[in-house]
């Protein structure tokens, strides 16, 4: 009950109004599918996968903040067995996207209190399904959720020199699902860091075999003893580098976010995205507001730049456009859509939001638009970024799906639901792919293994169009990249 009694103050913020069921469209008809329009503000659709697929008021968000206050206020009492296995069996049906956090304009941080009610209720004793139980064991004793042999972690690595490089200043942090499930994922990644290598962009790297499971799968199912136990090993091992980067949008947020906010130990590393690093080498980040410019920007395009806007500010300076990596190749295969992972926007908006207000209403700067103008920017980054890229490879075109970023529909792998509720987990994802399939692009593609899994199966599983077709950012990039 620890975790859940410090969002006590959160959950009498919750007026049940229940705006969190909703997302933003671009189809004033409601109908939603068909390609995104650029207006966003025109039409509210149901966005919780949750309550679209079981369709009861627990099952929203709204409803399950009214769960945990009543087991904070002891009207739900979940030492009674059944009362418990009857909220689980609702509360882990939530692939924890986020939406709702997105939505709540009393900012309640609405994934992290399900995850500490679900704490509560492992503490308390709840009959884990056998799934969810397995995967808290596995991890446990193989450190990896897939039942596979940690000797094995790293067999997918083609330069085995870069397999405990005494000599890296980086750390690939692969992850259980590229290293045992989506090789080529993993040897993607593995490709783009030696070609950015050799090109002097980035110094030595390494992938450690000693790496464990990130744990996010049981941060998210509420399994903290262990969860805080593979956070304890990771952070012995890759404390011990500048910069720790990953091609997993469910690690990166758990070695960012859960890490800072569970681990006793400082975390000297930074971490970054793949993506995130190629995008740093190609674009300009503004160094004032965090917008993503195009290479060949002459001022930054937020209008209220602090510093390099056009309305009052000064050019970027020459050595921002300076060693650009430049995409020569010309993409051939199609139009592309994009699906926004979770874990990279929602998780980290809410993240960054909360940050900017801390800094508001703490000791920070009080200044609220000097602080909520640069947040913002770096709230949109995982936005604006991987679509910036897109625009600077030539020959892409990008088809947008009619609710994107915030607003976007969940593919329903995340949260635990994949592994106890797989049936919905691929209805989810046909409902995303559907969405995907109805802008007319041929490629769908994504910055997550685990959504480029769960939509892949999908695809396949209901002879969809991206049957096949369901590609990581970090693949095409490095066909592309010489
Ligand atoms: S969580 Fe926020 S948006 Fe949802 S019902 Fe409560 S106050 Fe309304
Ligand atoms: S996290 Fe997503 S699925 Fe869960 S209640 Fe919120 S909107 Fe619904």
């Amino acid at each position: 009950m620890e975790e859940l009694l410090k969002f006590k103050d959160d959950l009498y913020k919750c007026i049940h109004c229940r705006a969190c069921r909703f997302a933003y469209s671009g189809e004033p008809n409601r109908e939603g599918l068909g390609e995104h329009n650029g207006v966003l503000y025109e039409g509210m659709m149901d966005g919780c996968p949750a309550g679209i697929e079981y369709g009861w008021e627990g099952y929203w968000n709204a409803g399950r903040m009214w769960i945990a206050r009543a087991v904070l206020e002891g009207d739900l009492d979940i030492h009674d067995k059944k009362t418990r296995q009857e909220i689980y069996d609702i509360l882990y049906r939530c692939p924890t996207c986020g939406l709702c956090s997105m939505q709540c304009e009393n900012n309640l941080p609405t994934v992290p209190i399900n995850e500490a009610l679900r704490a509560a209720l492992v503490e308390a004793g709840v009959e884990l399904l056998p799934k969810h139980k397995g995967l808290r064991d596995l991890i446990d004793t193989k450190n990896n959720p897939y039942n596979e042999e940690h000797k094995n972690r790293t067999a997918w690595v083609t330069d085995k020199s870069k397999i405990d490089n005494p000599n890296a200043k980086i750390a690939y942090f692969v992850g259980c699902t590229a290293a045992y499930r989506m090789n080529d994922m993993a040897r993607a990644t593995e490709d783009i860091l030696n070609k950015l290598q050799k090109k002097g962009y980035i110094p030595d790297f390494t992938i450690l075999s000693d790496e464990v499971c990130c744990g996010s799968v049981i941060f998210r199912t509420g399994q903290l003893d262990v969860a805080k136990k593979v956070m304890r090993i990771n952070v012995e091992k890759f404390n011990k580098y500048e910069t720790v980067v990953f091609s997993c949008a469910g690690c990166y947020r758990t070695m960012k976010i859960d890490y800072e906010r569970f681990s006793e130990v400082e975390l000297k590393y930074n971490p970054k995205h793949v993506i995130e690093l190629i995008a740093e080498l190609m674009l300009i980040k503004c160094p004032a507001c965090g917008k993503w410019n195009d290479p060949d920007a002459e001022y930054c395009g937020n209008d209220f730049c602090p510093k390099y806007s056009k309305r009052g500010g000064v050019p970027f300076p020459a050595e921002f456009h300076e060693n650009k990596l430049k995409i020569e190749k010309k993409w051939t295969k199609g139009a592309v859509t994009w699906h926004d992972p979770c874990h990279t926007v929602r998780h980290f908006c809410h993240y960054l939001k909360d940050k900017a207000i801390d800094e508001v209403t703490g000791e920070g700067d009080s200044n609220m638009w000097r602080t909520y103008v640069p947040s913002k920017f770096e709230r949109e980054r995982w936005i604006e970024m991987p679509r910036a890229i897109i625009r600077n490879i030539p020959g892409m075109e990008l088809k947008e799906m009619y609710r994107i970023g915030e607003n976007s529909l969940c593919c329903c792998a995340g949260g635990g639901v994949k592994a106890g509720y797989p049936d919905f987990a691929l209805e989810g994802a046909k409902r995303r792919i559907e969405e995907a399939e109805a802008t007319g692009a041929d490629i769908l593609m994504t910055a997550c293994p685990f959504c480029e899994l769960n939509m892949g199966q999908a695809a396949e599983e209901f002879k969809m169009k991206f049957e096949g077709k369901v590609l990581d950012l970090l693949e095409i990039l490095n066909e592309l990249i010489d």
